[in-house]
């Protein structure tokens, strides 16, 4: 099943286009779940050199976010960031990063609402919002000269291509995955994970039921309405109103995805 039908071929035509004059791609990965994050066309990047942030730090676990940035780190540069980061340790960071560039290239990628945005934003020194940027949106490309730097302003945005059920629920968990393009089914895995994570004993339907009135949720009968439940119940999960919590443990399978990518 295609989530994103309309955009996908748009996206990876602009990308591919820029990709050309790109020297460095800074991924940005969900430290929710870096392995689900990490499930696009990796091959596009091939001969690119990599480094990785590893974003939303606030909303996961902090002893994952340490383990993780030590996995990755192994094989490329890698930073811990957050919606407290700022600009001086971003810049720190690429400053750092050991290249054959004079003045490197470098463009922000990631799957949608990893937080790419905020990040060129922080990058560029711009203090007015500019994100949620989608696909197609963007008119002329432009490059900005940073401290050594020529940084990309637009996000490239990468679409999962790896259809596994796991991965599908975790998108959706860290909000990554519109709601409306989810089946029962994936809800229904995404709640297993997220109770597992969170150490909640009931299922969905009980969950929701309780959640759904306790917040008043309820349709005209009196009955919990169990569509508005689910779709807040996501959303503030996604927005980590429901613990600091990581979804991808298995560190074999982040090297795994970005080989098979
Ligand atoms: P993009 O789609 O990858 O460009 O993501 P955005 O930069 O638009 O960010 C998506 C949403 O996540 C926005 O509501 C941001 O305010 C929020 N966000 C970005 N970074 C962080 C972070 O580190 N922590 C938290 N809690 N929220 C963040």
């Amino acid at each position: 099943k295609a989530w994103y039908p309309g955009h996908v071929q748009k996206a990876k035509r602009q990308i591919r286009e820029n990709l050309k004059k790109i020297d460095i791609v800074v991924i940005v990965l969900d430290a929710r779940a870096p392995v689900a994050t990490t499930s696009f066309e990796m091959k596009i990047f091939k001969d690119k050199q990599r480094v990785f942030l590893l974003n939303k730090t606030d909303l996961a676990d902090s002893e994952y976010n340490k383990k993780w940035a030590c996995e990755i780190a192994k094989l490329y540069p890698t930073l811990l960031v957050n919606k407290d980061t700022n600009r001086k340790e971003l810049l720190t960071f690429l400053k750092s990063i050991p290249t054959k560039y004079a003045n490197p290239r470098i463009a922000v990628v990631g799957v949608p609402n990893v937080g790419k945005s905020t990040i060129i934003n922080k990058i560029l020194g711009r203090h007015k919002a500019k994100t949620g940027a989608q696909p197609g949106i963007t008119r002329g490309v432009q490059w900005v000269n940073v401290e050594g730097f020529t940084v990309l302003d637009s996000p490239g945005i990468l679409f999962s291509e790896i259809f596994s059920k796991d991965i599908a629920a975790k998108l959706l968990l860290i909000g990554s995955l519109p709601i409306e393009n989810v089946d029962d089914e994936i809800f229904d895995y995404a709640f297993k994970i997220y109770a597992s994570a969170a150490g909640v004993q009931k299922d969905i339907v009980q969950f929701l039921e309780e959640y759904g009135r306790s917040r008043g949720l309820l349709k005209k009968g009196g009955q919990v309405d169990y569509e508005k439940a689910k779709t807040l119940f996501f959303k503030e999960v996604s927005e980590g109103k429901h613990g600091r919590l990581t979804y991808d443990t298995e560190f074999e399978k982040f090297w795994e995805v970005l080989k098979n990518g």
